[in-house]
């Protein structure tokens, strides 16, 4: 049974970074002509409405997206992610957040193609209506671990695989390094792009350890905490591990992420950290 719903923290924190990071892997895709797959394996329902129960519950879109999103002096490398909110958002009122299929959905070009997977049984379905209509897209209810071996390598030989789990069971900072390891098997020259929640770090530090172990090369480490670091206090920042990634995103991220720390984190509170988990 799975308990996690997006639309409890959509556009907090840890979206923005997410999606900052993500919007600019795409854009960089997007400077050859060559068509690519973006495989989302846990996509989420796509699209989350800001006034609704669950995001007012928690209200931690207030802490995230709605402290940037009608600032004027974004950094540059802000403008492919904000162009997405802006699309959703059209009349100068924040009433929704595009997930990561969503985003991805508004940068890829008409050639791209999008596979996205979500298991949760009310999740699933708005996943799919959100995508019915767009021919480039297939939606499946499936175990997105699965797709990092029966989905690589593209046909396209070029892509970017989104893995984004919940990490709701333990086993999940364990799943996703063998899913990568898995994936790269198949498809090596891919961009990968692991979300990762900083709750204790003594397992981040045990997954690195695992991917340093696996002998993947040019892993790339952005993270940007709103506290310190506690094991009592739940989530107190997130980061995004990046295999293969494009090699202008960790200036553009040396850039964008002290910005993001200063207007995100008013109270001064937290870190930012760009590192290489292993260098080429
Ligand atoms: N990637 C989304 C975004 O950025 O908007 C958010 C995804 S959310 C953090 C994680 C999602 O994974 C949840 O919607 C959950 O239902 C789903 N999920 C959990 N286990 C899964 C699995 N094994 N395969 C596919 N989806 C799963």
């Amino acid at each position: 049974m799975l308990s996690y719903r997006h639309s409890f923290h959509a556009g907090n924190h840890a979206d923005v970074l997410k999606h900052t990071v993500l919007s600019l892997i795409i854009e960089a895709l997007n400077e050859k002509d060559k068509p690519y797959l973006y495989l989302d394996t846990h996509a989420g329902a796509g699209r989350y409405l800001l006034s609704g129960e669950h995001a007012e519950r928690t209200g931690e879109y207030m802490e995230g997206i709605a402290r940037i999103w009608q600032r004027d002096d974004l950094p540059e490398e802000m403008a492919s992610y904000m162009s997405c909110i802006k699309a959703l958002n059209p009349n100068d009122k924040l009433r929704f957040y595009p997930g990561s299929p969503l985003i991805a959905r508004h940068l890829l070009r008409p050639y791209d193609k999008l596979s996205l997977t979500e298991l949760h049984s009310s999740d699933y379905p708005m996943l799919r209506s959100e995508f019915a209509k767009d021919d480039r897209a297939r939606t499946e209810r499936s175990d997105g671990y699965q797709q990092l071996k029966s989905k690589l390598p593209p046909l396209s030989r070029r892509g970017l695989v989104l893995i984004d789990p919940p990490y709701e069971i333990k086993s999940d900072y364990q799943a996703v390094v063998k899913g990568i390891q898995e994936g790269y098997k198949r498809f090596g020259t891919g961009v990968y792009a692991l979300w990762y929640p900083v709750v204790l770090r003594q397992q981040i530090k045990r997954m690195f350890a695992e991917l340093e172990a696996s002998g993947i090369r040019r892993i790339l480490q952005i993270e940007l905490a709103v506290r310190p670091d506690s094991d009592r206090f739940g989530m107190t920042g997130s980061g995004m591990v990046v295999i293969n990634p494009p090699w202008k995103l960790e200036q553009q991220m040396n850039n964008v992420l002290p910005w993001l720390h200063q207007h995100l984190v008013p109270a001064g509170t937290g870190h930012t950290k760009i590192s290489w988990i292993v260098p080429e």
